[in-house]
């Protein structure tokens, strides 16, 4: 069964904010997803090195364009996850964008006790639970021990640097479109410890300088989480008290900051991501609502991060499908009142024309003569109009759930095609981000869609296709 035959039973979420405010009747969101790891294999079926499912990446895209999220730009968070984004811009030309860079929770290999190649492949010596093949998940892990201070290895950072330099020079003109993603995060320092985390993120941004130098100025895709003082500090120990030489923007993405760390970072010139992990407690949601529409970037940063029904947000998702649900419902009433009424005038006219009818009849019959073919039907009755349906509100029809689902939802045991996994996010679900965050703002979505959108082109470019075969001939040169 295809993706769209599956769409089609169930109600596309609202395109008006709670509050009523409408959008244009014709407007069809868009959205670009500024942060989805797209290259994670779970989106190919495989799940902690276990293929559990077939490769369905195909059908995550056609999800993510049937909601109008026609951009996506791929994280590229690991060596091996820069070179995977930049396979699947070939893959999907004009689709899928990319960033290259070290996350902080994979800068454990700028250490010199990490053993392998930073270049090697994730898949080749998983951890235990396979977690290396995939994105980290968003979140800390109170289970997991803080990883100890580590001793940097300079001659290997000076390599990793070298190599994600050349990366970035060997991708095509405008498949890459970010650098990052880099940053910091002491939620999870049980992947890698701050101090290493820090030099990472300090030697990645000096890369930025250095190429902004030498003609290639890039924006920035940038996390950070638990660290607020200390990013800040080493961005402008970078780019100086006003970030006066960042070469081009940069977004924070994922922020579950406070508000004054949002506006601090606003005021620094720089942009906001949101998503499901933004959407978490009441909190985060005044934090949301504090964030300037012209700073304002969405994603879903999938696999992870998706909005849940125990989430702040959640909520605002409920309102705008009650909200649709009501407005559904007003049409539909309208509709009905409207054939009531177009019924009953036919009525009346077929009424008078019998009773016109039989006096025509009478008058004749008094003169002698007859008009043949004027008899009305049935002895002058016209038909009735047929019974209404009384419409049946408490029947055993499965309930509706209080968000629908767009796309069937099914758990990845009972993987169907054109259905999505429960559990992976993915981008066809932004709809939900633009929803709740118009909610909390009380706009219409649209407003929200179009800042989003707007702001994203000014940072990251228009995502325009131009040069496929560049790209392929860059791609050949990073695998040969
Ligand atoms: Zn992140």
């Amino acid at each position: 069964m295809s993706s769209a035959a599956i769409s089609a039973g169930s109600p596309a979420l609202p395109t008006a904010s709670p509050d009523g405010v409408p959008s244009g009747s014709d407007y069809k969101p868009r959205y670009i997803d500024i942060g989805i790891n797209l290259a994670d294999p779970i989106f190919r079926g495989r799940y902690h090195r276990k293929q559990r499912h077939p490769d369905d990446l195909e059908g995550v895209v056609q999800r993510s364009r049937e909601v109008g999220c026609t951009k996506l730009i791929v994280t590229g968070s690991s060596f091996k996850s820069s070179r995977d984004a930049l396979k699947l811009a070939e893959q999907f030309p004009g689709t899928v964008f990319t960033t290259a860079g070290i996350h902080p929770c994979s800068s454990a290999i700028f250490e010199r006790k990490h053993k392998r190649h930073h270049e090697a492949d994730d898949n080749a010596s998983d951890g235990e639970d396979g977690a290396a093949e995939h994105t980290p998940a968003c979140g800390p892990d109170p289970t997991k021990a803080h990883a100890e201070d580590g001793d940097v290895d300079l001659a290997k950072s000076a390599q990793i640097i070298a190599d994600l330099r050349t990366l970035v020079l060997a991708s095509p003109g405008n498949a890459l479109v970010a650098l990052g993603e880099m940053g910091l995060d002491y939620d999870r320092l049980h992947y890698c410890s701050a101090s290493t985390q820090r030099h990472a993120f300090a030697e990645q941004l000096k890369l930025v300088a250095s190429l902004a130098g030498k003609g290639k100025p890039l924006p920035l895709f940038l996390h950070s989480r638990a660290c607020h003082g200390d990013f800040v500090r080493l961005m402008k120990d970078q780019f100086g008290p006003r970030l006066e030489t960042l070469p081009r923007g940069a977004v924070v993405h994922s922020f579950t900051g406070s508000i004054a760390e949002a506006e601090e970072l606003m005021d620094l010139g720089l942009y906001l991501g949101v998503n499901g992990c933004s959407l978490k407690t009441v909190e985060n949601c005044e934090v949301v609502k504090a964030i300037r529409l012209d700073r304002l970037m969405l994603e879903t940063d999938g696999p992870w991060c998706e909005v849940r029904p125990t989430h702040e947000g959640w909520s605002y998702l409920v309102k705008a499908a009650d909200a649709a649900r009501a407005k559904a419902q007003e049409a539909a009433d309208a509709r009905q009142a409207a054939d009531e009424a177009a019924r009953e005038a036919a009525h009346a006219a077929r009424e008078a024309a019998a009773k016109e009818a039989a006096e025509k009849a009478v008058a004749a019959a008094a003169t002698g003569t007859t008009t043949i073919g004027t008899e009305p039907a049935g002895n002058g009755r016209p038909p009735r109009p047929p019974r209404q349906k009384k419409q049946n509100n408490n029947s055993n029809q499965k309930k509706e759930p209080a968000v629908p689902d767009r796309f069937k939802v099914v758990k990845k045991e009972k993987w169907e095609q054109g259905a999505m996994v429960k559990g992976r996010n993915e981008p066809c679900t932004i709809e939900r981000i633009a929803t709740a965050v118009a909610g909390i703002k009380g706009l219409a979505v649209e407003e929200v869609c179009e800042a989003a959108w707007a702001n994203t082109v000014k940072v990251f470019g228009s995502l325009e296709w131009r040069d496929r075969a560049a790209l392929q001939k860059s791609i050949d040169n990073i695998y040969t």
